[in-house]
């Protein structure tokens, strides 16, 4: 792509602060000192333009997003996130759109600690793929596998709002002349296009839960992952899900509980802790001021959802294919 070096020297090469950086953007590979007595955590997730974010998203807003999604996966894998590349694919060179983009992406960098240090730029149809890479001490990562029955089944703070989010933002789009949304319509577009990764929550979850993963497709099909790769089912009590008093005010309770249930993007936590340690961790949440509930448990002998009455909770979710 011609002027790609100029691009990368203006968007994407921001000194690294991290003394754990050794070699960043610039050279063949980046070199980093991973911690003593830690595992690197991997994980890879790409956005699509009008797959991933509606194609009227702000770029700064895509910058933002594209970094939290895959700080979500390493948080729920129990890890801290360090390092990241980008892998950027655009129709053209446009810097309106990489001031935005950069911005956004530099502002979460910002917030939640984590170093640019390398990636890769290519023409073509507008494509972010980021790789995050983070550690956590051996053995201690949180795997989708060791869910055991009994266990309590929680969430980090409401479910909902995102999926909310992009069907107030599509109502909208639709409408002629626009309006404007209300705080509680604002609210869930703004979950939805800038979502939190709970990176604080997992430094306590991972000291107390057995399994983890984060929430991107729906409560219903990613609870489903940890079903099948733990050999385990569950028991739901959707009367006592709570949700966000903006999603609350919007809907009435049964619609919400269906975005809660099966909307996508929300990036919360879904985990599990044995019952003798559910004191501990409920305590330890709530001194941080941390929010989460506490929607289920797990069970022996199926690879089934059911709800408090012994109904079947249909898994559908976000499906890329
Ligand atoms: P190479 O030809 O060796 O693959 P590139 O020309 O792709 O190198 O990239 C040059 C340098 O810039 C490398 O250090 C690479 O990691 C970095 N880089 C390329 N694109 C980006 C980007 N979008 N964001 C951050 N760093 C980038
Ligand atoms: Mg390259």
């Amino acid at each position: 792509m011609a002027g790609e070096f100029e691009l990368i020297a203006n968007y994407f090469n921001w000194p690294a602060e991290d003394k754990s950086v050794d070699t960043s953007v610039g050279d063949d590979g980046a070199v980093l000192n991973i911690s003593p007595d830690h595992q690197l955590i991997i994980s890879v997730d790409t956005l699509v333009a009008g797959v991933h974010y509606p194609l009227d998203t702000s770029p700064s807003d895509i910058g933002y997003k594209s970094l939290i999604v895959n700080l979500s996966d390493i948080a729920a894998m129990g890890a801290e996130p360090r390092w990241f590349t980008l892998a950027l694919t655009l129709p053209n060179y446009h810097s309106n759109w990489l001031n935005g983009f950069s911005a956004g992406l530099k502002q979460a960098a910002n917030e939640y600690g984590v170093s640019l240090i390398g990636g890769d730029t290519t023409r073509g149809a507008q494509t972010i793929s980021i790789q995050m890479m983070g550690e956590a001490v051996i053995g201690k990562a949180l795997k989708r596998s060791a869910a055991l029955a009994g266990d309590g089944l929680y969430i980090t703070n409401t479910l909902g709002d995102a999926a909310a989010g992009l069907q107030i933002h599509q109502i909208n789009q639709s409408s002629s002349p626009r309006k404007i949304l209300s705080d509680s319509e604002a609210y869930c577009v703004a979950r939805l296009n800038r979502p939190t990764a709970r990176v604080n929550e997992s430094k306590i979850i991972r000291q107390y839960a057995n399994a983890c993963m984060d929430i991107s497709d729906g409560l219903l099909q990613d609870l489903s992952h940890i079903l099948q790769a733990s050999q385990l089912g569950a028991v739901i009590d959707t009367s006592a899900i709570k949700l966000s008093s903006q999603l609350e005010s919007l809907y009435n309770h049964e619609e919400g509980l269906k975005f809660a249930l099966s909307g996508g993007d929300d990036y919360e936590l879904l985990f599990s802790v044995a019952k003798d340690k559910q004191e501990s961790f409920e305590n330890e949440m709530q001194n941080e001021g941390l929010a989460f509930q506490l929607i289920g448990k797990l069970v022996d002998d199926t690879n089934d959802i059911f709800d408090q009455e012994g109904n079947v909770l249909n898994a559908s979710g976000f499906q890329h294919f």
